[in-house]
């Protein structure tokens, strides 16, 4: 079976970082989260999240040049050789292309590109609850999914994201359509729109049938 190369887009709130947990879980691939990475790199204070650091706590998109140099270093034999998820990169247009070139170089191509498609309204109401696993950036929902001990390596300490306020995630959701949108029609017909109101059960059910459907 040849290696998955999935692709999720869509605002923040819209399911797919909890989804992509599932994913992986299911078809064993590698995780490969921008937000994870550069909230990793912000805590531990390297060169790559001192410069991130005031992008993400605004909300704002991290310079290009950042996140494709980031990519680049993610790119790593092992994980082309297991399959990976990108979940939250690309964000731009400017992304998308210079992806497109660096999977090219590498000979393969995404299998699968999802869109997690859902109403601003719908992302404050469950970004609200939403809350993080320091240690694993496991995602839990103060109401659906109550946090509790997810590894052994794990601290117990569960955080709200600092650009998780209704006014940040408001002002993520426009950078969202007005950078990230245009992608849907530079990835066109290979997008595969996905109802991101729909249960977290019966979206993995979704996605499953479609990479399931198209395995080869
Ligand atoms: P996320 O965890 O995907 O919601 O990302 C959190 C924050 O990290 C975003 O609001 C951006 O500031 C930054 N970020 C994550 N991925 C990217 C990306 N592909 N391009 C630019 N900025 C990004």
């Amino acid at each position: 079976m040849s290696p998955l190369y999935l692709l999720f887009l869509g605002p923040a709130g819209s399911g797919k970082g909890t989804q992509a947990e599932k994913i992986l879980e299911t078809f064993g691939l590698c995780h490969l989260s921008t937000g994870d990475i550069l909230r990793g790199a912000i805590r531990k204070e390297t060169l790559l999240g001192k410069k991130a650091e005031s992008y993400v706590e605004a909300g704002d998109l991290v310079p290009d040049s950042l996140i494709i140099d980031l990519i680049k270093e993610t790119l790593t034999p092992d994980r082309i050789e297991k399959g990976f998820l990108f979940d939250g990169f690309p964000r731009t247009l400017e992304q998308g292309e210079k992806l497109k070139e660096l999977l090219l170089d590498l000979g393969i191509s995404l299998t699968h590109i999802f869109y997690f498609d859902i109403s601003l309204e719908k992302t404050i109401s469950r970004i609200a609850g939403r809350r993080i696993c320091v240690d694993c950036n496991k995602i839990y929902h103060i109401d659906y999914n109550p946090p509790k001990t997810c590894g052994e390596d794990c601290s117990g300490n569960f955080i709200q994201r600092s650009d998780d306020t209704e006014e940040k995630v408001r002002h993520r959701y426009d950078v969202f359509e007005e950078q990230t949108v245009p992608l849907l029609s530079f990835y066109g017909e290979d997008l595969l729109s996905i109802d991101a109101d729909l249960t977290p059960d019966e979206i993995h059910r979704e996605l499953c049938l479609a990479i399931e459907g198209t395995k080869v």
